[in-house]
């Protein structure tokens, strides 16, 4: 079987798996959303919606979130990994936000990644949410099930996979296939004890066990 061969099956059970799988983190605003990817290094999008429900509260706008105490941040995201340093992201995002870009957030990725605790991965988010621009994010499930799959090599990294993933599919297929593999990764081809038996793709994965 061709790789192309392999993504279209892929693609198919994915559209039965996850028909509408989107981005899962809460937001009203779009500077929320680039706080929101932020916060989710290293963490859960249900950790981190379960902390904004309160901070967006608490700090309403851009101007007081910039304005913020670091101490009152801090103990709004304290149940995050990170949390000391995410919280001067959020600050420095607000202020970079109001002073170079009008409160506004911006479409370009450069512009993107000079926010604090914005890199490739977060602006690829942001870009693909907000503005619909084909982005393929690579998160550490879209990294494992592209290995598992025989998509990539073993040993590729971030950039590798999201340059190899972009060759393979569609880029009408980026933003929704994404998606897909991250629900994918979390709740059948997970980490620890992917649900092999079940998955119907094993014919062609290089990690079925097991039990598949
Ligand atoms: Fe993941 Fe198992 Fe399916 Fe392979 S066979 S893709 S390891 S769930």
């Amino acid at each position: 079987m061709t790789k192309q061969e392999k993504i279209h099956r892929t693609l198919t059970y994915l559209d039965e798996l996850f028909p509408d799988a989107h981005c899962e983190l809460h937001y009203q605003k779009d500077y929320e959303l680039v706080i929101a990817v932020m916060l989710s290094a290293q963490t859960t999008d249900e950790s981190v919606n379960a902390v904004t429900a309160h901070l967006f509260t608490r700090f309403p706008s851009l101007e007081s979130l910039a304005n913020a105490e670091i101490s009152a941040l801090e103990s709004e995201i304290r149940t995050l990994g990170l949390f000391r340093n995410k919280a001067r992201n959020i600050r420095g995002i607000s202020s970079k936000l109001l002073d170079d870009f009008a409160g506004v957030v911006p479409q370009n990725k450069e512009a993107l990644m000079s926010l604090p605790g914005v890199g490739n991965k977060t602006a690829n988010v942001i870009r693909a949410e907000l503005f619909h621009i084909p982005e393929f994010a690579v998160d550490t499930h879209v990294a494992r099930v592209s290995k598992r799959l025989g998509f990539v090599n073993p040993h590729d990294d971030v950039e590798a996979i999201e340059k190899k993933m972009r060759r393979l599919l569609p880029e009408s297929r980026y933003i929704k296939t994404h998606h897909q593999l991250i629900h994918f990764g979390r709740y059948v081809c997970k980490a620890r004890q992917p649900q092999c038996l079940n998955c119907k793709i094993c014919a062609f994965c290089l990690e079925k066990n097991k039990n598949c």
